[in-house]
């Protein structure tokens, strides 16, 4: 069977998450002894995780922020209505829903 870079180099992101079994693995490492190329693709994927890591964490932060202010919005508007509706029928002496009459 005739390895060629392509095939290491799809191998090479299951190389680097240890996804590999060991008979790949062994055949990665062969061939980076003798490949300059995938060698430094290797180095590549290695440091590229990181990247996508770090951008997903802060947008998510940010989503969660997004959500929690709005959450405290909707909660302020709620509360300011079922007060203004409390008032209204303690006012009037009208009670809340038919099971109060
Ligand atoms: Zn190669």
């Amino acid at each position: 069977m005739n390895i060629t870079c392509n095939i290491i180099k799809d191998l090479l992101p299951l190389y680097v998450e240890d996804m590999v079994s060991e008979d790949s693995k062994a055949l990665v490492d062969d061939h980076l002894c003798s490949c300059d190329s995938c060698t430094k693709e290797l180095a590549e994927l290695k440091k590229a995780p990181k990247v996508p890591v770090e951008v997903e964490t802060t947008s998510l932060k940010r989503v969660e922020d997004t959500i929690r202010k709005r959450k405290m919005l909707t909660a302020a508007t709620a509360g300011r209505r079922a007060g203004h509706r409390n008032h209204f029928f303690d006012d009037t002496g009208v009670p809340d829903g038919p099971a109060g009459h």
